[in-house]
C-alpha cells in the first residue's frame, strides 16, 4: 500500500508546513523530527497510513491534541498518523449520544453538547485532545458525578495494525474495548469515539478559594475530613501555587504562595451559597471568587494558567487519604518552590484532586482497564516555564517532592497525569497484576508487533 491513495496533507521536514505540522503542547517535548508527519482527512486516510507501516514493518505515532505529557505524538524519524482533521462532532439530544472525531478539543466538545444542557465528563484544559485524554482515563470537573470520560464510553471506532476497521464495544470485541479504556493508544489507531452525555446545568458556580499558605494545612485536613459529606456535584481541587493577580484579592497576596481551592459546582443554584460558604469556612479565605458562569467557561478557566508553547514537567499518583504527612510534604515544598520565570503565570502547581463519589464507588475495579482501586485524592503536580537553561530547576524540584510522598502514593495511578517511570512502574499503574496481564493479552493480540509504541508502552508477548 503505498501513500499515493492518502487524501490528506503530508509534511517531511524542510517543508514550508512542516515546523507548524510538528508543533505540540510541551516544547520540553516538542524538539524531535519526524520523518513524515501525515494529515488525515478521515479514516481511510488513518487506514491507508496503517497499511503503510504495515508494510514497512514501522511503527506508528498518533496525533490528537497533542497535549501528552511525553511528547509520544512526535517522535524522532517517525511516521506520525495526524487525526487534528478529524473533526465531526455529532449529538442525538434525543439518545443523549455524542459521536466525535479523533481530532476534536475538549472546548469544541463542550460548546457542542452544552447547546442541549449536556455533558461528556472529561478534562479542565479546552485545548486537550478528547482522543489521547479517554484512552488514559479522563478525569476532570463532572467526574464525582458522572465518572471518569471511560466510564461514559459506549464504542469506538479502531484501525487495527493488522489494517482492518473494527467497532470496540460492549457487545464488539469486548477485550479491546475494556483495553482502550485506560490502555492509552497501545491497541490501535482510534478515529470515532461515541459516548453517553449527561445533563449539564448551562450555568454552574465556579471559581477560587485563596487561602494563604500557612492556613493550607488546616484547610486541607478540615476537606478530607468533609469529603464525604460533600455533594456528587462538587468538584473541588487544592491547588498549592503562586496566587494568581485576581482582583478580589489583596495586592500583598499576589505571587505568594497559597492555597487555592478550584471550585466547580453544577448542582442545584439553589443551594451553592451552602456548598461555597462551607468550603470558605474552612479557614479566612483572602477571596471567595466563586460565581455563575456558563459551563464551558468554567471548563476552561485553568487555560490561563497552561498556554501552549512552553516547557512542562508533570508528575502525579493515587493517595488512599490525605495524611497529615502528604499535606506536610506538599505545603513545604510549595513553600519551597522555585518562583515563577513568567509573572503572572505560575511556574510549580501541586493539585490534589478530590476523588469520591461516581468516580471512585460506581464503577468496579475490573470494568476498565483504568485503574481507580483505593485512591481518594489523586496528587498532579506541574511545572513550567521558558528557558531551557531552567529545565534542571523545575525538573529538579519536582523530582524532590515526587521523592518525599513516594511512601505515600500508591502503585496504581492514573497514566495521563503523570510522565511516564518506565516499564516497573507501567506494570503496577493499570492495577493488579491480573489487569497488567490482561492487558497484555489484548496488546498481543491487537497489535504482535508493537506498531503502536509510542506510548506509556505495553509489551507484547513474543
Ligand atoms: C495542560 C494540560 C491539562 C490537562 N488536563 C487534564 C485533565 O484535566 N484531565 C485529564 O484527564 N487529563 C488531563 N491532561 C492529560 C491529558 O489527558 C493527556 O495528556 C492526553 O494524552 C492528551 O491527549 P491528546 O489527544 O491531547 O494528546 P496527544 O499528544 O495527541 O496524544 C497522546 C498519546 O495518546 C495516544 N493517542 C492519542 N490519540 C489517539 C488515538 N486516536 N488513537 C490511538 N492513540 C492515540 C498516542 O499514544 C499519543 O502519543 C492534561 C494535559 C495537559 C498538557
Amino acid at each position: 500500500m503505498s501513500l499515493t491513495d492518502f487524501r490528506g496533507e503530508l509534511f517531511r521536514p524542510g517543508d514550508p508546513g512542516y515546523p507548524a505540522a510538528r508543533e505540540i503542547f510541551n516544547t520540553r517535548t516538542a524538539g524531535a523530527t519526524p520523518a513524515l508527519i501525515a494529515r488525515a482527512k478521515d479514516a481511510a486516510d488513518v487506514l491507508t497510513l496503517v497499511r503503510h507501516a504495515a508494510e514497512r514493518g514501522s511503527p506508528l505515532a498518533v496525533r490528537a491534541g497533542g497535549h501528552g505529557v511525553d511528547g509520544t505524538a512526535m517522535p524522532d524519524g517517525a511516521l506520525v498518523a495526524d487525526l487534528t482533521g478529524l473533526t465531526r462532532i455529532e449529538v442525538d439530544p434525543a439518545t443523549g449520544r455524542a459521536t466525535l472525531g479523533a481530532g476534536v478539543l475538549l472546548g469544541q466538545m463542550d460548546a457542542a453538547l452544552v447547546e442541549h444542557g449536556l455533558v461528556v465528563p472529561s478534562g479542565t484544559v479546552s485545548s486537550t485532545g478528547i482522543a489521547g485524554l479517554t484512552l488514559g482515563g479522563g478525569i476532570g470537573y463532572q467526574m464525582r458525578r458522572y465518572g471518569a470520560t471511560v466510564d461514559s464510553l459506549l464504542s469506538a471506532e479502531v484501525i487495527t495494525a493488522d489494517g482492518r476497521v473494527v467497532t470496540a464495544s460492549p457487545t464488539e470485541h469486548p477485550d479491546l474495548f475494556w483495553a482502550l479504556r485506560g490502555g492509552g493508544g497501545n491497541f490501535g489507531v482510534v478515529t470515532e469515539l461515541t459516548f453517553e452525555a449527561h445533563p449539564v446545568p448551562r450555568e454552574v458556580a465556579a471559581g477560587f478559594i485563596p487561602f494563604p499558605l500557612d492556613q493550607a494545612p488546616g484547610v486541607l485536613a478540615g476537606l478530607r475530613d468533609r469529603l464525604a459529606g460533600l455533594p456528587r456535584e462538587l468538584a473541588v481541587v487544592g491547588a498549592l501555587t503562586a496566587c494568581p493577580p485576581l482582583p478580589p484579592v489583596p495586592p500583598e497576596l499576589h505571587g505568594a504562595p497559597v492555597l487555592m481551592l478550584v471550585v466547580v459546582y453544577s448542582g442545584a443554584a439553589n443551594r451553592t451559597d451552602g456548598v461555597v460558604g462551607a468550603l470558605a469556612g474552612l479557614g479566612r479565605p483572602a477571596a471567595v471568587a466563586v460565581a455563575p458562569v456558563p459551563w464551558p467557561a468554567a471548563n476552561r478557566m485553568l487555560d490561563v494558567i497552561a498556554p501552549p508553547g512552553r516547557r512542562y514537567y508533570s508528575k502525579g499518583g493515587y493517595l488512599a487519604t490525605l495524611d497529615d504527612e502528604v499535606i506536610d510534604i506538599v505545603v513545604r515544598h510549595t513553600a519551597a518552590a522555585p518562583p515563577p520565570a513568567s509573572p503572572p503565570l505560575p511556574s510549580t502547581v501541586q493539585n490534589l484532586w478530590a476523588m469520591g463519589g461516581a468516580i471512585s464507588d460506581d464503577h468496579a475495579e475490573d470494568a476498565t482497564a483504568f485503574s481507580r482501586e483505593g485512591t481518594r485524592w489523586l496528587w498532579e503536580t506541574v511545572t513550567e516555564w521558558d528557558d531551557p537553561a531552567d529545565d534542571a530547576t523545575f525538573t529538579g524540584w519536582l523530582d524532590g517532592v515526587r521523592a518525599d510522598l513516594k511512601p505515600h502514593l500508591r502503585s496504581n495511578g492514573y497514566v495521563n497525569l503523570t510522565t511516564d517511570d518506565g516499564p516497573g512502574w507501567r506494570r503496577g499503574v493499570w492495577g493488579s497484576p491480573a489487569k497488567y496481564a490482561r492487558l497484555v493479552t489484548a496488546k498481543t493480540e491487537w497489535d504482535p508487533h508493537n506498531m503502536f509504541r509510542h506510548n506509556k508502552n505495553i509489551t507484547p508477548q513474543p
